[in-house]
C-alpha cells in the first residue's frame, strides 16, 4: 500500500470535518484573544472540561483590559481548578505586555506571538493560524498521533530527529490555502475519531490509506515518550480551627511548586507516612499552639501527581482551644472558615477543604 497524497488526504480530512463539525465555543473563532486563553487552558486540560472555565475566564476577563487590570490574586482565584498555575501567571504577564509595549493589539506574526510569555510554537502557531491563517502547521499529540499512523512514522516525536520528522510531514500535508481549517479538522480528527485508545477504524474515512491499520501497528504508535520516574514528597498540612472558626493559611513564596497559592500551615519530610504525636506537638509548638491546648479531630490523606513529581498529603485537622488572633502566627494570616474561598489554594488543598470543611464553609 502506498503512502495517501497529500492533495487526497486533505480533501477526506476536510470533508470528514464537515461532516463531524465539534461543538466547541472557541472553534472557528477569529478574534486572537479567546482563541489564546482557549489554547492555554488546553495545554493541560480536557475539552469538555476547559469549557466552563472557559466561560468563566471569559466573563471575567472579557478582554486583554481587563485581564492587564486584574491583580494577579485575582486571577489565580478565577484560575482555580485548572491547576498549572504558571500558566494564569504568564497569561497575566503577557497582557500587561501587550497593554503596554504594543498598544494593546495582539501580536499577528507567529514570531511575535511566540515572544509572549508562557507561548510556546504549538500555541504561537494555533492562534497565528486561526486567528490569522498563517500557513503554518500545528502539531500537537492529536495530530503526532494521526500523521504517525496514517504515514507509518516510527520516529519518537520527542526528540530531535522525530521533531523534524514529524514537522517535515506535517508541512507537506498542510492545506496552504485553508491553513485553519486544515489544522482545526486534524487536530478534532485526532481528539475525536483517531483516538489513542480503540481509534474508530471501521467508519475511518483513511482505513485504506492507513500504514498502522494495514500492517496491524496502531498499538505501536505513536512511539511512546519515556517517561522518568516521578520524584515523591510527602507534605504534611494543619487545618487548625480555633474556637472563633479561625485558621492559618500562608501564601507561598515564588519559588518551588505553587508559587504564591495559599496554603495551610505544614512541612515536607522525607520519610512517608503520617507523623507521629511528638513531632506534631512540636510543630503546633512552634506557631503558638501549646500542648494540651489541642486535640486532632481527623487526618486525611491524598495522592495528588503534579508532572515531575508525586506528592502524597497528610492533613490534620485540629481543634485548638484558644483564639489564634492571640498567639504568635507569623508568617501566617489568620482566616474565618467561612472565607477559605477567597484564597486561591493548590487543586487538591482545595480539594481537601470541600470535602471536609462543609460545617459553615461558603464554597
Ligand atoms: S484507520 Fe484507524 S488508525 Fe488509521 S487513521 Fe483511521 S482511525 Fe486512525
Amino acid at each position: 500500500m502506498g503512502l495517501i497524497s497529500p492533495v487526497v488526504f486533505r480533501r477526506k480530512l476536510l470533508r470528514w470535518s464537515e461532516e463531524n463539525p465539534r461543538n466547541l465555543p472557541w472553534i472557528g473563532l477569529k478574534d486572537p484573544y479567546p482563541i489564546w486563553i482557549s489554547e492555554v487552558i488546553l495545554q493541560q486540560t480536557r475539552s469538555a472540561q476547559a469549557v466552563p472555565y472557559y466561560h468563566r475566564f471569559l466573563s471575567e476577563f472579557p478582554d486583554l483590559k481587563s485581564l492587564a487590570n486584574s491583580s494577579l490574586d485575582h486571577l489565580l482565584i478565577v484560575w482555580e481548578g485548572l491547576g498549572y498555575y504558571s500558566r494564569a501567571r504568564n497569561l497575566h504577564k503577557a497582557a500587561i505586555y501587550i497593554q503596554k509595549e504594543l498598544n494593546g493589539k495582539f501580536p499577528t506574526k507567529f514570531e511575535e506571538i511566540l515572544n509572549l510569555p508562557g507561548v510556546g510554537e504549538y500555541t504561537a502557531s494555533a492562534i497565528a493560524s486561526f486567528a490569522y491563517k498563517d500557513t503554518r502547521p500545528v502539531v500537537d499529540g492529536n495530530v503526532i498521533r494521526v500523521l504517525s499512523r496514517i504515514c507509518g512514522l516510527e520516529l519518537n516525536f520527542y526528540t530531535t530527529k522525530g521533531r523534524k520528522l514529524f514537522y517535515d510531514w506535517a508541512k507537506r500535508y498542510l492545506d496552504a490555502k485553508n491553513p485553519d481549517l486544515y489544522n482545526q479538522a486534524i487536530m478534532n480528527f485526532g481528539a475525536t475519531q483517531c483516538i489513542p485508545q480503540q481509534p474508530l477504524c471501521g467508519n475511518c474515512p483513511f482505513m485504506e490509506n492507513c500504514l498502522a491499520y494495514a500492517e496491524n501497528r496502531i498499538k505501536d504508535l505513536p512511539v511512546k515518550k519515556i517517561r522518568k520516574k516521578p520524584l515523591e514528597a510527602n507534605l504534611h498540612y494543619f487545618l487548625v480551627e480555633d474556637v472563633h472558626r479561625c485558621t492559618l493559611v500562608r501564601q507561598r513564596d515564588e519559588n518551588g511548586i505553587w508559587k504564591q497559592l495559599f496554603e495551610l500551615p505544614g512541612f515536607e519530610r522525607d520519610e512517608s507516612g503520617t507523623i507521629q504525636q511528638g513531632q506534631m506537638a512540636k510543630f503546633l509548638n512552634g506557631i503558638g499552639i501549646g500542648k494540651n491546648k489541642y486535640k486532632l479531630l481527623k487526618i486525611s490523606n491524598y495522592n495528588h501527581q503534579l508532572t515531575h513529581r508525586k506528592l502524597n498529603l497528610h492533613f490534620y485537622w485540629i481543634e485548638f482551644n484558644g483564639s489564634l488572633g492571640q498567639v504568635q502566627t507569623l508568617p501566617f494570616q489568620l482566616a474565618s472558615l467561612k472565607n477559605l474561598k477567597k484564597f486561591a489554594f493548590p487543586k487538591i488543598i482545595r480539594l481537601f477543604l470541600d470535602q471536609n470543611l462543609n460545617r459553615g464553609y461558603d464554597k
